[in-house]
C-alpha cells in the first residue's frame, strides 16, 4: 500500500506529484532536494526552526474552544486552531521561515517568489528580512494596482518587486516569470514556493514546516479533552495550512478530515470558481501531476474565489492522493457562504477570520449541529482578515 504520508522515492503521492522540468530547471531544483533531504536528517536545523516558531512567530498558537460558535450550532465543540495570531496573521510564516533557512544553509543569498495577492510575498519578504537574504518578488502588474498595500509592505520589508506585464498579468503569469528568471540565475537564488505545490521535493519541504501546526493541536485537544477530534476542517487553495493541520492525523483512522475548496459564485460556470478537487481532472502544472481545472488543451482554467487565497487552477499533489486513497473528503463551499460565516465568526466570538478561513467555517458549520454535544471538530483559522475588510463591506453594500 502507498503511503499517506511520504512521497516515494521519485517524488509521487500515489498517482500524483513527481518532477516534470524543463532541462534548464533539472540542476537547480535537484540542488534543493539535496539539501533539504541533508536538512531535514540534522537535529540543530529542526533547532534553530522551532527557535525562530516560538520566539519570532509566537507559537505555539492557541487552541480556542468557540464556546459560542459550539452552541450556536448546538451539537460538536468547536476549536479554533488560531494561526491567525502568528506574526504576519497567518500560517504562511511557518514555511517561509523555514525555505529562508533552507535558502541560508544552502549559502544563497536571495529568495525568489512570484505572489498573487500578496499574502505569500509579504510571508517571505518577512523572513528575508530576519535573516538578512535579498528577496525578489515577481506579481502580475494587475496584481500589483490591486494589492497595493501589500506591495508597499514588501517594500518596507526590503524586498524589490516585480511587476510581470506578460500574458493576463495575474498570478500565472509571475509564476513563468520567476520559474524563468530562476532558470537563468539560480547560483545564489533559492526559489521559495509558496504552498504545497510544485515539482518535488516542494510539496513535502513545505508540508513539513507546516506540520507544527497539527502536531501542536495533537497535543492541545489531547491535554483539553483527553481524546483525540472527531473532525479536521480546513480550506484548500494549493492545500499548505490544511496538510498542515491533517499531517499529524492522517494515520488515526476515526478522524474524519474534510479540505474545503471555493465553489465561488458558480459552480456551473468555467471562471466562476475553483473548485479542483470537485470538477477538475488528472494534468499538469508547475512541474506536478495533479488535479487541475483544464481545457483541452491542458492549460489552466481561469479560477475565482472571493478569497484570493485560494483561486488556484491546480492542488498539492499529496491531497490528491488523500482524496484516491478515501482519506480525506472534499467538499465545496461558495462565496456567498463564506461572507454569512465570516460575518458570524466576527460577532459571535470576536474573531475576524480571513475569507480563506471563512471556507472552513461553512464546512463546520454543516457537521457541527448533527454531531453529539461530547464531539470534537477542530477547524483551522488559517489567518486574520484584517486584508479582507474593504472587500467585505463593499460585498456586503452590494
Ligand atoms: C494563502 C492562504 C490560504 C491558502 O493557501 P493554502 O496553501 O491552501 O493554505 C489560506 N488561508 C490564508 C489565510 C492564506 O493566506
Amino acid at each position: 500500500m502507498t503511503s499517506l504520508l511520504h512521497a516515494d522515492e521519485t517524488g509521487f503521492f500515489g498517482a500524483h506529484g513527481g518532477r516534470f522540468l524543463p532541462p534548464q530547471l533539472e540542476a537547480p531544483i535537484a540542488e534543493v532536494a539535496e539539501a533539504y533531504a541533508d536538512a531535514r536528517n540534522d537535529p540543530e536545523f529542526a533547532r534553530e526552526y522551532e527557535a525562530l516558531l516560538t520566539d519570532y512567530v509566537g507559537r505555539p498558537s492557541p487552541l480556542f474552544l468557540a464556546e459560542h460558535l459550539t452552541e450556536y450550532f448546538g451539537g460538536a465543540r468547536i476549536y479554533l486552531k488560531r494561526e491567525d495570531l502568528n506574526h504576519t496573521g497567518s500560517h504562511k510564516i511557518n514555511h517561509c521561515l523555514g525555505e529562508a533557512l533552507l535558502a541560508k544553509r544552502m549559502g544563497k543569498k536571495k529568495l525568489l517568489a512570484e505572489t498573487g495577492a500578496g499574502q505569500h510575498g509579504v510571508a517571505l519578504a518577512t523572513a528575508a528580512a530576519l535573516l538578512g537574504l535579498d528577496c525578489e518578488i515577481h506579481m502580475g502588474a494587475i496584481d500589483v494596482e490591486k494589492q497595493h498595500p501589500n506591495v508597499v509592505r514588501m517594500e518596507f520589508l526590503g524586498a524589490t518587486i516585480v511587476p510581470v506585464t506578460d500574458g493576463g498579468q495575474c498570478l500565472k503569469d509571475a509564476v513563468d516569470s520567476a520559474f524563468a528568471t530562476f532558470a537563468t540565475d539560480w547560483k545564489d537564488t533559492f526559489f521559495a514556493i509558496g504552498s504545497v505545490v510544485g515539482p518535488d521535493p516542494y510539496p513535502t519541504i513545505v508540508r513539513d514546516f507546516q506540520a507544527i501546526v497539527g502536531r501542536e493541536a495533537r497535543k492541545q485537544i489531547l491535554d483539553r479533552e483527553n481524546r483525540l477530534p472527531d473532525a479536521l476542517v480546513a480550506c484548500v487553495g494549493g492545500g499548505s495550512n490544511a496538510l498542515g493541520l491533517f499531517t499529524a492525523f492522517l494515520e488515526d483512522e476515526p478522524v474524519q478530515i474534510y479540505g474545503v475548496e471555493p465553489a465561488g459564485r458558480n459552480l456551473d460556470v468555467v471562471g466562476e470558481h475553483a473548485a479542483t478537487m470537485t470538477l477538475g481532472s488528472p494534468g499538469m502544472l508547475h512541474g506536478m501531476r495533479t488535479m487541475l481545472l483544464q481545457d483541452q488543451a491542458g492549460d489552466p482554467d481561469a479560477v475565482h474565489s472571493i478569497a484570493s487565497g485560494l483561486d488556484y487552477p491546480g492542488i498539492g499533489p499529496q491531497h490528491a492522493h488523500l482524496r484516491d486513497m478515501g482519506r480525506v473528503e472534499y467538499v465545496t463551499a461558495s462565496d456567498t457562504e463564506s461572507l454569512e460565516a465570516f460575518q458570524l465568526v466576527c460577532r459571535a466570538e470576536g474573531i475576524i477570520p480571513a475569507l480563506e478561513s471563512a471556507h472552513a467555517l461553512v464546512q463546520t458549520a454543516r457537521i457541527a449541529p448533527s454531531m453529539g454535544r461530547d464531539e470534537v471538530i477542530i477547524v483551522n483559522l488559517s489567518g486574520r482578515g484584517d486584508k479582507d475588510i474593504d472587500y467585505v463591506a463593499d460585498q456586503l453594500r452590494g
